[in-house]
């Protein structure tokens, strides 16, 4: 029995020592996936409640790796954020996502995920002014998404950074709202524009009375607040029927649309369809 725990052990450690490798294998390939051209974006529907009018997407990073295939974004942005690679990655996405909506026939918002490590760096806001400049885009069209866990690092940075942005004319979204440590006193501490709710709260609104009055609550805050509420994760007729009922500003999530390439949005946004 001693021996076996000895394997045991042993075993377990190779096991470490495999994973350490495979992430370190990870890190290099994340250097290389810009200039490899690996990334793309896809967009997912933003809709307001009320009308079903499409009002933005969200813009979400995919990765091809060529021989480990489609990685998840919950995967390798961790990875990325931890080995410094976010910053050239999360430039890559803002200055793609920024291009194709300058684009589109339609002046629709378009939402951008940001990392805690891009919003702590000093030169953030400058580099989101020069991207727009780049691009052409009116600043009142971005809207940046950041979470309440991107916050806490350095709390008077990350202030400082989100009124240059605001100053900008950008917007400012809570992401992920409710799954943080302190979501009343950060919504209280940082200019945001709007809260998207997170999609865990969304998932059975309409038959959890708990749940359902969780989300009543935060409802009633965006409205006290002069906050529109973006609810996520919207599956099913009957949760949107919910959110309707309640008066949510607006959806996103698989019953509204999937994320896709921004040629399935053709319609609205003037992008042909590659042949
Ligand atoms: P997030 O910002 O909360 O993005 C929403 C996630 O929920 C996306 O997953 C989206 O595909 C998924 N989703 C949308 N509708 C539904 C639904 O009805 N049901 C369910 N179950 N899921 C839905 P995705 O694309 O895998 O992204 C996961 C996370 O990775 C994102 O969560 C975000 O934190 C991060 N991420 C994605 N793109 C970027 C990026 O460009 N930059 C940064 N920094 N992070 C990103
Ligand atoms: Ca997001
Ligand atoms: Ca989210
Ligand atoms: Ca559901």
């Amino acid at each position: 029995a001693k021996a076996e725990g000895k394997d045991t052990f042993r075993y377990f450690e190779a096991s470490m020592g495999a994973e350490a490798r495979d992430r370190r294998i990870m890190e290099q390939d994340l250097r290389q996936a810009v200039a490899r051209d690996e990334f793309r974006l896809v967009y997912q529907p933003q809709k307001e409640i009320s009308s079903g009018r499409m009002v933005g997407f969200e813009a979400l990073i995919r990765w091809r790796h060529p021989e480990r295939g489609d990685v998840p974004p919950s995967v390798f942005i961790p990875v990325a954020e931890d080995s410094g690679s976010i910053a050239q990655i999360g430039e890559w996405v803002l200055t793609t996502a920024c291009k194709e909506a300058a684009s589109w026939r339609n002046p629709l918002t378009i939402a951008v995920n940001v990392s805690a490590v891009q919003l702590h760096n000093p030169d953030f806001s400058r580099k989101v002014h020069e991207v727009l400049l780049r691009t052409g885009l009116a600043a009142g069209r971005l809207e940046l998404e950041i979470t309440e866990t991107a916050l806490i690092k350095d709390m008077p940075r990350a202030l400082a950074t989100l009124r240059q942005i605001k100053a900008l004319g950008v917007r400012v979204a809570m992401d992920d709202f409710g799954t943080g440590y302190s979501s009343l006193s950060n919504l209280r501490a940082f200019p945001f524009d709007k809260i998207k709710i997170d999609g865990s709260f969304i998932k059975s609104v309409d038959r959890n009375g708990q749940v359902a009055t969780i989300v009543r609550a935060v409802l009633g805050l965006g409205r006290g607040l002069g906050l529109p509420v973006l609810a996520e994760g919207v599956e099913t007729l009957d949760e949107l029927r919910f959110l309707d009922a309640e008066d949510c500003d607006i959806g996103q999530g698989y019953y509204l649309g999937r994320p896709g390439p921004i040629e399935a949005f053709g319609e609205l946004t003037g992008v042909p369809a590659a042949d």
